[in-house]
């Protein structure tokens, strides 16, 4: 069955009061999501083991690192493993927001590594894509999208994709205030699940779950995860109001 989800990427915002006040003051407005939904914490290290312990009180409250390094273990000063981000509680790391890509120069084969890295300590994977402006206004997006795809999660095994999510999230709309219309995020999910069909068949596609990001908010959310290839939103911005991200969480 296709997992809802609607993930808050808090980035490096909130000191570790402010963190677990706005995880609590969130939960206080949704109160447990339904089964086949999820909620999750997209939050900096320093909060992953406090927040693992709040959602374990809830149901279907999930928690996750914005990053990881590929290695297990040794000298890599400042970097954290899988197998520690497992060991607090955290569910899920993303991987490839496009921060990272282009701040700190991760390439696909390097998001790849990072992934299957995740994966094997049984994290689940949130896959960031997506173009930039100039791409986009070349009508190139989808091939753009593509090439993404290709050097990373379409190279998985069948048993990993299942444990991957896709955010899409073109750049010209992260932090912009600038919104995909609804008809161009369904436009390219559609087209990222039919890459993923392609490659893993028709039931792995089905189920796969693709999230829209790029300034989803508490009045454009419901529209776009009305689509009927989003599966729902990973969240900067709005991420960081409670009331705001708790409005997005109930649009799923
Ligand atoms: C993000 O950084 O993942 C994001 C979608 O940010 P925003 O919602 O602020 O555009």
């Amino acid at each position: 069955m296709r997992l809802k989800i609607v993930a808050g990427n808090w980035k490096m915002n909130t000191t570790y009061n402010e963190g677990i006040s706005l995880a609590e003051n969130v939960l206080e407005q949704t109160g447990n999501i339904a089964s086949g939904k999820e909620l999750i914490f997209a939050a900096p290290f320093i909060h992953l083991k406090a927040l693992a312990e709040i959602a374990a009180k809830h149901n279907n409250i999930k928690v996750a690192a914005q990053n990881c390094f590929y290695e297990t273990k040794g000298a890599f000063t400042g970097e954290v493993s899988p197998a520690m981000l497992k060991s607090v509680g955290c569910s899920y790391v993303i991987v490839g927001h496009s921060e990272r890509r282009n701040l700190f120069n991760e390439t696909e084969e390097i998001i790849l590594k990072k992934t299957l890295a995740a994966l094997y300590e049984n994290l689940k994977v949130i896959y960031c894509c997506g173009e930039p402006l100039n791409i986009r206004e070349s009508n190139k997006h989808k091939e753009y999208v593509a090439e993404q795809l290709n050097g990373s999660i379409l190279k998985l095994s069948e048993t990993q994709i299942k444990n991957i999510v896709i955010a899409y999230e073109p750049i010209w709309a992260i932090g912009t205030g600038k919104t995909a219309s609804a008809e161009q995020a369904q436009e390219i999910h559609a087209f990222i699940r039919s890459a993923v069909k392609a490659k893993f068949g028709a039931a792995i596609a089905a189920d796969i779950t693709i999230l829209y990001g790029g300034s989803v908010n508490a009045a454009n959310a419901k529209e776009l995860f009305n689509q009927p290839d989003v599966d729902g939103g990973l969240v900067g911005g709005a991420s960081l109001k409670a009331e705001e991200f708790a409005a997005i969480a109930n649009a799923i």
